[in-house]
C-alpha cells in the first residue's frame, strides 16, 4: 500500500437504481413519474436563450426560490434549494451533524443516510422500526446528535401521523430534525406548517416524484431563515453555482402549472389504491403505502425470484438485500395504468 493511501477518503457509495435503457421496458425500480413534466416545462425549456449559458447562474437561485416562497406561502429567506434532494440532504449533514453524538435514522430506510454519515465522518445509531414497519416515536427520545427520516418512510411507503412527529420534534430541541418528505406529495400530510413553530425542523422535498423531473435534479429545504443561512454559508463554501439556468428556468416553469401537479398527483394515487387490491388479491402482504411506491412481499415466491422472473419480462422493480428483515420485500413504484395492468397480469400468470 502507498503511503498516500492511508489518507483517502474511503467510503462505502450509495446504489442508486439501475438505469436500464430498453424499448418497452417498464421502468418501476427507482419511483420516477411515469407522467411528462408539465407542458410550461418543455415551453421554458425549448424557448431558453441559450446565449445566456455565457454566464454564470444566479448563485441565489431567485427565480425557483421566489416561486417555491409563493407555492407555500413562505418567504424566500425560508428557502434552500439543491441539485436534487440529496444534494440538499448533504448540505444538511455537513452543516448540521457534527456532534459527537449519534445522529439518529431508522434502520429500514432511505439507504443514503448511513453513507452520507460515514462520509462526513458523523456517528450513527439506527433505530429498528417496528413489526409492521412503523417508527417507534420514543426512540427518538435518547440523547442524539440529530435525527432525519422520510416521511413516507422509503422503501416502506408507510406514513407517520404529524402528531407523532410534532412530539419527535419537541423531545430534540437541542439538535436538528430533518423530515426527508421525498414522497409527501402522495397523500401525505406535510410538516411543513411546523416550521413556524420549531427553529430546529427542516423539511425537505424535491421535483424528482410528484413534479416528473427526477432528470433535471431540484430539491429543497424548508425551514426557520436562521438555519437556511447556515445551510447557504455551507453551500457557498462548496459550490456557489448548484443549480444551472436551465434547471432554474425549468423548476419555475414546473411550479407554475398547479393544475397538471394535481392531475398527475391524484392520477397517480388512484392507479396506487387500485395496485394494492390487486396484489392483495395475489397474495402479497404491504403496508398502506402513501407514497408512490408499493413495497410488497410474497409468502410463497421469494422476492429475489419474483424480480428475476419479472426483469425477464423487461418489468423493472427494487430489491434491497439489506437489511435482512426485508430481503423477501420488492419495491414497485406506481406506473402509469397500462403499466401497472401489464405488471398484474404477468404475476397473475406466474402465480397461478
Ligand atoms: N429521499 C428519499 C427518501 C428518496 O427516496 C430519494 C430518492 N432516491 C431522495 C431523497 C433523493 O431524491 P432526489 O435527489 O432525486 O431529490
Amino acid at each position: 500500500m502507498k503511503a498516500w493511501e492511508k489518507n483517502i477518503r474511503k467510503v462505502v457509495p450509495y446504489v442508486p437504481g439501475e438505469q436500464p435503457n430498453q424499448p418497452d421496458m417498464i421502468k418501476l425500480n427507482t419511483n420516477e413519474n411515469p407522467y411528462p413534466p408539465a407542458p410550461g416545462v418543455v415551453d421554458a425549456i425549448k424557448s431558453f436563450d441559450t446565449d445566456r449559458l455565457r454566464l454564470y447562474p444566479d448563485p441565489t437561485a431567485k427565480i425557483l426560490v421566489d416561486a417555491l416562497a409563493a407555492e407555500y406561502g413562505l418567504k424566500p429567506e425560508n428557502i434552500f434549494v439543491g441539485v436534487g434532494s440529496d444534494d440538499v440532504l448533504a448540505m444538511i449533514y455537513l452543516t448540521f451533524f457534527n456532534s459527537d453524538k449519534p445522529i439518529f435514522f431508522p434502520d429500514i430506510t432511505y439507504s443514503f443516510y448511513d453513507v452520507w454519515a460515514d462520509e462526513f465522518r458523523v456517528p450513527y445509531e439506527v433505530q429498528p422500526l417496528n413489526d409492521d414497519f412503523t417508527i417507534n416515536k420514543s426512540d427518538y427520545y435518547k440523547e442524539n446528535g440529530g435525527v432525519i427520516f422520510p416521511n413516507p418512510n422509503a422503501p416502506t411507503g408507510i406514513i407517520m401521523e404529524l402528531s407523532e412527529i410534532e412530539d419527535i420534534i419537541q423531545a430534540n430541541p437541542d439538535v436538528i430534525v430533518v423530515v426527508d418528505e421525498a414522497y409527501i406529495d402522495f397523500g401525505g400530510v406535510s410538516a411543513l406548517p411546523l416550521i413556524e413553530k420549531y427553529d430546529n425542523l427542516i423539511v425537505v422535498q424535491t421535483f424528482s416524484k410528484s413534479r416528473s423531473l427526477a432528470g433535471m435534479r431540484i430539491g429543497y429545504a424548508m425551514a426557520q431563515p436562521k438555519l437556511i443561512r447556515y445551510m447557504n454559508d455551507v453551500k457557498y463554501s462548496f459550490n456557489s453555482y448548484t443549480m444551472n439556468q436551465l434547471t432554474l428556468a425549468a423548476g419555475a416553469a414546473a411550479l407554475a402549472d398547479r393544475a397538471y401537479f394535481d392531475e398527475t398527483r391524484n392520477k397517480i394515487i388512484a392507479t396506487r389504491e387500485r395496485t394494492k387490491k390487486e396484489l392483495a388479491a395475489l397474495g402479497f402482504v404491504f403496508g398502506d403505502s402513501k407514497s408512490n411506491f408499493i413495497f410488497a412481499s410474497h409468502p410463497k415466491v421469494s422476492a429475489e425470484e419474483l424480480m428475476g422472473a419479472l426483469r425477464e419480462q423487461n418489468i423493472y422493480v427494487r430489491h434491497f438485500t439489506h437489511p435482512e428483515r426485508i430481503r423477501n420485500y420488492l419495491r414497485i413504484s406506481i406506473g402509469t395504468d397500462a403499466e401497472m395492468d401489464a405488471l398484474i397480469a404477468f404475476l397473475k400468470n406466474y402465480l397461478a
